[in-house]
């Protein structure tokens, strides 16, 4: 299916507020993961164009028009690029939905959460305060100012481009910082688009920059750049790593959010119809990349084979296609990389004596051939020990794994290198009150999954990373305490 595409070809950078090409000249190719068809190049940026962006970054934030902003005016400019995402949302939907696969009825529920959250970092930008401390010597007055931590960095994944881009630039934008994003190679179009109606909005020039370009050359230069502050990094866990080591040479600030191996747990006495149809979204939703996909679904003993079959019978039903239909509910993976990965993955799980209860291979009849699909796919008979149950798959795999007691549960959930999500689902509130005490992740949802809400803080712990996002702790992460003593005497 071919759509009109809104934008240039080739796609340049945004540095100091002006559209340009890489220094060496280079471009990547974008692809069309449902069609495998070429859509648009864009700058492949590296090492030196880092440099100018940072440049850029640091001139903006020292002098210009941004340092004298004030609280009202990033508000006023928060809430403009808000209406210009919000007059652009079919745009921003249809790049996702062309340069990552996702549905089209997903990305553009998506846009619609994202100028939500743009209108929160708006009203945000009005709320930051410090304190008046009491000291006991009277002659001493104390208080604190928050202050703009300066220029950040931001390197983003390829499963929410504009999601991604959008939640790393809110909180810059309502504490006074600079930006320098690096999209992910697979999905540049839609962060190079929210670039372009960041102008529009009025960001000054060099407030927000774009490096599109190779992690190992434009993500590995920014990492590691003493002109940066702070870096804020959404990916694998490798990467994570990778990213905080370059990191320390600088000693930049730092947050991660680094995906998990989610437990979601259905004890008998839940709503286990609801719960079931939860299940699939939990973990298939976007084709199951996503952080906090639940893939460890823990079924009380019992009743898992029946679960494991409703679940199958739901996930059966998805429509998976090309995600510019707009009946489709899941649609391709994002690269062929990706589908290896995921391939690889099943194959070792079958191999080690797990069965497929519904899914279990890639989709290469008809039009499916062109793409990258791989379908909903029920493991049973794994075990946890399996590497598809330990380690983050970023597909649309999950493994059913019945468990005896709560106890039981608590430990094998528990007993992963990650802690992003969890699940439970349970008629009874005394056990929602001690496993959402005793899961250890960053977010714990009961008779729900996935929630979300601009308000409410979100990361992981352990190996699912470190800080947190929305919320006021994401504009903490952005800011400075400043301690001001007065001599009153
Ligand atoms: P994937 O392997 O699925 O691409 P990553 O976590 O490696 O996932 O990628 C997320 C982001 O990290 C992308 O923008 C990518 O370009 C970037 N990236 C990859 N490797 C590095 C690196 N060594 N240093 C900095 N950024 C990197």
């Amino acid at each position: 299916m071919t759509q009109p595409f809104p934008v240039q070809n080739p796609m340049g950078l945004l540095i100091g507020g002006e559209w340009v090409p890489a220094q060496s000249g280079q471009t990547l190719a974008s692809h069309n993961p449902a069609t495998g068809e070429h859509l648009v190049d864009f700058a492949r940026g590296e090492a030196e164009d880092v440099d100018r962006a940072v440049a850029a970054a640091r001139a903006a934030f020292e002098s210009g028009p941004w340092p004298h902003f004030s609280p009202t005016e990033r508000q006023a400019l928060l809430l403009r690029l808000a209406d210009l995402v919000e007059a652009n949302a079919e745009q921003l939907a249809m790049l996702d939905t062309l340069d990552m696969g996702s549905p089209i009825r997903h990305t553009r529920g998506s846009v619609a959460m994202l100028t939500d959250l743009l209108r929160y970092y708006a009203g945000m930008a009005r709320g930051i305060e410090g304190i008046t401390a009491t000291p006991s010597n009277p002659a001493l007055f104390a208080c604190t100012v928050r202050e703009p931590v300066g220029v950040c960095a931001a390197i983003i994944p390829w499963n929410g481009p504009l999601w991604a881009s959008i939640l790393k630039l809110g909180p810059v934008l309502a504490t006074g910082c600079t930006l320098v994003l690096k999209p992910a190679e697979d999905a540049s179009l839609s962060p190079l688009m929210l670039g372009k109606l960041a102008l529009e909005a009025g960001v000054p020039p060099g407030v927000f920059n774009i490096v599109t370009g190779l992690g190992t050359e434009a993500g590995a230069a920014l990492a590691a750049h003493p002109g940066i502050d702070k870096i804020a990094f959404t990916g694998s866990d490798t990467t994570g790593r990778a990213i905080m080591a370059a990191a320390a040479g600088t000693l930049k600030r730092i947050s991660l959010e680094l995906g998990g191996k989610s437990p979601n747990i259905i004890f008998a006495d839940a709503d286990l119809d609801k719960a079931a149809r939860m299940a699939v979204v939990a973990a298939f939703a976007n084709s199951g990349q996503v952080c906090s996909a639940g893939t460890r679904l823990f079924v009380e003993r019992p009743i898992a084979d029946d679960f494991a079959a409703a679940v199958a019978r739901h996930a059966g039903a998805l429509r998976i296609g090309n995600g510019l239909e707009p009946a489709t509910d899941l649609g391709p993976l994002v690269s062929a990389r990706q589908l290896a990965r995921v391939s690889g993955y099943m194959e070792e799980a079958l191999r080690e004596g797990a069965g497929a209860v519904c899914g279990g291979a890639r989709l290469e009849d008809g039009a499916f051939g062109q793409g990258f699909f791989f379908p909903p796919t029920v493991l049973s008979g794994a075990a946890d020990a399996m590497r598809a149950v330990r380690e983050e798959i970023f597909g649309p795999i999950l493994a059913v794994l019945p468990f005896d007691s709560e106890e039981e549960v608590v430990a094998r959930a528990n007993a992963t290198p990650f802690g992003l999500g969890a699940g439970i689902w349970t008629g009874n509130v005394g056990r929602a009150h001690r496993l959402g005490r005793a899961l250890r992740a960053g977010s714990v949802w009961v008779n729900c999954y996935n929630a979300i809400d601009p308000a409410m803080p979100s990361g992981g712990v352990k190996a699912s990373g470190m800080g947190r996002e929305y919320g006021k702790a994401h504009l903490d992460e952005h800011l400075e305490t400043k301690s001001i003593w007065i001599a009153t005497d």
